[in-house]
């Protein structure tokens, strides 16, 4: 088979190339920035590569797990699940280490009778088979058509609302409980329901491996922006126009897969598809920003590592960077209050010492002295999606069934996690090998 264009080198794209390769199909990827990884980036601080964006494993991330093992010899750590709240003016935690029972009583007092009954059947869906722990399953669809006219927070009594769904729709789609919809909750549900490690080395040294790639089959165009994807004039293919270094060029391939963001796509699409862009900018993404700081001396105990903050704050969650790094904390700011509050001008000084007034009274933070920092603002942040948001997709499908070798997958395919990520550019590879289309 010919060449084919894989645009975007964020996990989708390299999901997408290596699921290609595998196949025996050489790739030109596309990236704009000078390096791999998008929302899965690294930077250096302190002499070690620290991960910013994407960096906790499932253990049932079979398919990232999967291509970490074909890249090369890269051990896991435990991460663990760890995190504490203030409700009712006291602190309350749920660890994985503590007593499974003491997690469920927590779990219940805050759900209450309500609660339990509307997730319940979604929870124990995802348990028996967890292949519906993704967008745009049967069972969710079904969830979808009944109950996205109302939003998450409708669904749910205020308290349950607040300390059980918050937390996880403002960690996992940057967005509050009345921005998201049932019918996607499913996709966080896996996730609530996995337990995690991280990559000892960080996503760094995997990414470094897969673009050393040995194969032969891989030509990585870092800092080459696509502007523009069009038909082909001779009919079939696509024409990828791009920038690099402030000069232009083009390229036509018979078979292009794009692996962006929906908001990111529909900008490329503008010009010769109009209207498929109007479905893909109907797509929610909202910012995030992350700081990660190191201090002098441990700022957590082993027992309370992570601590999410509510809907006043624009600090969401503050955790360590790993179980044994303790004097490293991992900052988020994410939901309605850090979009009020931070933009991409925001110094990051400023940010972090606001965060560092809202841990004070939990943490050793007060005597400790900080000796280093990275600060990014990402946006596009995080996914939330659509509400029904299978409808949205068949709809883009329809659309984008004119454009003959324009195969699409992302972060608004399957779910925006990175094992997510892989399902979708599996999918979208095998479609592309069976000439089905999309
Ligand atoms: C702070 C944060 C923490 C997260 N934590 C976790 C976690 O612990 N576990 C988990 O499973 N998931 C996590 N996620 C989710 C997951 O990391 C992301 O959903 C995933 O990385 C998205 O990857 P992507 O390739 O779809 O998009 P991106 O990473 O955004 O990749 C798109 C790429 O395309 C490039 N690009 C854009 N436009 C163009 C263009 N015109 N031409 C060429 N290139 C272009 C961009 O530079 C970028 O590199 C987290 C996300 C964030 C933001």
């Amino acid at each position: 088979m010919s060449r084919v264009a894989v645009i975007g080198g964020g996990i989708s794209g390299i999901a997408t190339a290596y699921y290609l390769n595998k196949a025996g199909i050489p790739v030109d990827l596309y990236e704009a920035a000078p390096a791999i990884g998008g929302r899965i980036g690294s930077e250096r601080m302190d002499g070690r590569w620290v991960d910013f964006g994407g960096k906790n494993i499932g253990r049932k991330y079979r398919r990232f797990r999967g291509f970490v093992r074909d890249t090369g010899d890269f051990p896991f750590e435990y991460f663990g699940f760890n995190t504490s709240q203030v409700i009712d003016g006291k602190v309350v935690s749920m660890t994985k280490e503590s007593r499974q029972l003491s997690n469920l009583f927590g779990f219940l007092k805050l759900a209450g009778l309500r609660g339990v009954s509307v997730l319940y059947p979604w929870v124990r869906a995802v348990m028996k088979d967890n292949s519906q722990g993704m967008l745009r399953t049967p069972f969710f669809n079904d969830v979808s058509q009944k109950l996205d006219h109302l939003s998450l927070a409708d669904c749910f009594p205020p308290r349950c609302a607040n300390h059980l769904i918050r937390p996880v729709t403002v960690r996992m789609n940057g967005a509050e409980p009345d921005e998201c919809y049932p019918g996607n909750f499913g996709s966080n549900l896996a996730l609530v329901l996995d337990s995690y490690e991280q990559l000892k080395g960080g996503m760094h040294q995997l990414l470094e491996a897969f673009a050393a790639d040995r194969s032969g089959l891989l030509a990585i165009r870092t800092g080459h922006r696509v502007e523009r994807l069009s038909r082909c004039d001779r009919g079939g293919g696509v024409d990828v126009a791009y920038t690099c270094n402030g000069s232009g060029g083009s390229v036509s391939y018979d078979r292009v897969i794009t692996a962006l963001p929906a908001v990111q796509l529909s900008a490329l699409l503008g010009g010769s598809l109009p209207e498929a862009a109007e479905i893909l900018d109907r797509v929610r993404y909202y910012p995030v920003s992350v700081a990660i700081a190191a201090y002098r001396d441990n700022v957590f105990r082993k027992e309370q590592r992570a601590m999410v903050f509510d809907g006043t704050s624009p600090l969401s969650n503050a955790g360590a960077y790993g179980i044994l790094d303790l004097d490293l904390v991992r900052y988020t700011f994410s939901g309605k209050a850090a979009r009020a509050q931070i933009n991409p001008e925001s110094k990051a000084e400023d940010v972090i010492f606001q965060a560092e007034k809202k841990v004070l009274p939990f943490f050793s933070i007060a005597e400790n002295i900080r000796t280093s920092m990275i600060y990014k603002y990402l946006s596009p942040g995080l996914c939330a999606y659509s509400p029904f948001h299978f409808r949205l997709f068949s709809e883009l499908q329809d659309k984008l069934a004119s454009f003959s070798g324009l195969y699409v997958t992302g972060d608004f395919r399957r779910g925006a996690s990175i094992e997510a990520c892989f399902a979708a550019a599996e999918e979208s590879v095998k479609h592309l090998m069976t000439g089905e289309l999309f």
